[in-house]
């Protein structure tokens, strides 16, 4: 076959030319896509010069008509229709086996089988049509097959050994045609046809070079835009999952923080919530100057009642004691448990006869509700300290003076309510 005679064989493998490869991508996963796409234009491209070639060799028969004899001519046109309807039905058949990489190469051997016999067939033209000393109408012939041959370069530039497959296809009819007539003018000729073969061969192989590798920077391109895509959703996807987990973390903080500032038996927030909100409350205090009070809040002869129910029953109390005391405070005031059965109350805006009043609230609300509130109907009182914030004072001091104020009140029998005196101003000073 023609195509043997091809000077080198790249498609023993797909053509290595490089593409200015792209960061990441594997040339072997883009290869197969690229060498079907380079076999479908080659089979476009057959297929569209097929159309031309009649109308040109229509053309050709129809100048050449007066001179060459037209059972030659007829011929010839015969010759080319046959090799044109066998090119057709090749790469008809094998279009349907382009992505198959197992099939590839046998596809492209055919088609270039196919492009050698058409290519043959015009390269005849050079003998069918010829007339001794009508060197005019052989030029006609000649610059027909130069057309054909330029046409190659560009149309099957997808395959370098295609352009070359048919560009010594073509010529070798006309070559053995000039050293066959034998003159000095066809000698030279056939020089001339060489030289044109050698620059089509070189021309077409750098040509071919460059549309392969443009096509496979078009597939490296695709292939790394679909990468980007599936990274960008693969990207949304850990985004939603990482909102998702923020939001759970930080329901769970919420509630690590809630738990961590209440009290587990009763609810109410604890010692470390109320340090922090006495120390708040203070700075506060310095630089609005407003008054506030503290109540603390000490159940009386609670032992007594652990002794006489049992600790669950004091429990309960406790309970019952901070659901009472948080309906009857208003939403600002702070109402936590001190510590064992010690509350305290921190009633900010509230001098201290407010603090009183709202203390013996409480006291009488819990004498008049346990017995029909707590198990057994304990009947149970609580002794309250009441303590105004006094500028310059320490939490400490204020606590303690609170303090002082409840031991009065248990001192004077319990159940009820002394509000604290106002410190000596020594003992502020030395506070501040
Ligand atoms: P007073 O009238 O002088 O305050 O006497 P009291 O018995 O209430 O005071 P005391 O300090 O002697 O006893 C307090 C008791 O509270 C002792 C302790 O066992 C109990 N207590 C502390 N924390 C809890 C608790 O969480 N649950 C229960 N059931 N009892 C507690
Ligand atoms: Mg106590
Ligand atoms: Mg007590």
């Amino acid at each position: 076959m023609l195509m043997n005679k091809a000077p080198s064989e790249p498609e023993a493998g797909p053509p290595t030319v490089d593409s200015g490869r792209l960061p990441g991508i594997d040339r072997a996963v883009v290869e197969p896509q690229v060498f079907a796409e380079r076999l479908r234009l080659l089979a476009k491209q057959c297929r569209g010069l097929m159309l031309s070639g009649a109308i040109v060799s229509t053309l050709l028969a129809i100048l050449q008509w007066r001179i060459v004899e037209h059972e030659r001519i007829v011929e010839w046109l015969v010759l080319l229709a046959l090799a044109d309807q066998l090119s057709f039905r090749y790469t008809g058949y094998w279009m349907r086996h382009f992505d198959d990489p197992g099939q590839q190469r046998r596809a492209l051997r055919h088609i270039l089988s196919t492009l050698a016999c058409t290519g043959a067939v015009w390269g005849l033209a050079s003998w069918m049509l010829y007339v001794p000393g009508n060197f005019e109408y052989e030029l006609v012939t000649i610059l027909v097959l130069f057309g054909v041959t330029m046409a190659t370069v560009v149309l099957f530039s997808t395959f370098g050994i295609a352009i070359v497959t048919r560009a010594i296809a073509v010529w070798i009819p006309p070559i053995a045609h000039t050293l066959y007539v034998g003159d000095r003018l066809h000698i030279y000729l056939g020089a001339g046809y060489l030289a044109f073969v050698g620059f089509t061969i070189t021309f077409g192989w750098r040509v071919s070079n460059e549309h392969i590798a443009s096509i496979f920077r078009l597939f490296e391109n695709r292939l790394l835009n679909q990468r980007l895509a599936e990274s960008q959703a693969s990207l949304a996807r850990s985004n939603t999952d990482l909102q998702r987990n923020n939001e759970a973390l930080k329901t769970a903080l919420q509630r690590i923080e809630e738990m961590s500032v209440r009290d587990e038996l009763t609810g109410v927030h604890n010692r470390r919530f109320l340090t922090r909100r006495l120390d708040a409350a203070c700075d506060r205090r310095q630089q609005y100057g407003r008054t506030m009070s503290i109540a603390l809040v000490d159940v009386d002869h609670f032992k007594k009642i652990n002794d006489t129910y049992g600790h669950n029953v004091g429990d309960d109390v406790l309970k019952f004691l901070a659901v009472e005391a948080r309906s009857r405070l208003r939403p600002d005031d702070l109402f936590a448990r001190y510590g064992g059965e010690e509350f305290v109350c921190l009633l900010p805006d509230t001098d201290a006869d407010t603090a009183a009043a709202v203390g013996e609230r409480l006291r009488k609300a819990i004498a008049e509700e346990s017995p029909r509130r707590t198990p057994h109907g304990i009947e149970v009182t609580v002794s309250i300290g009441i303590a105004v914030y006094e500028p310059g004072e320490s939490v400490k001091d204020w606590l303690r003076r609170s303090d002082e104020a409840l031991y009065s009140a248990k001192h004077q029998g319990r159940n009820r309510l002394v509000v604290a005196p106002k410190p000596p101003p020594v003992q502020l000073q030395a506070a501040g």
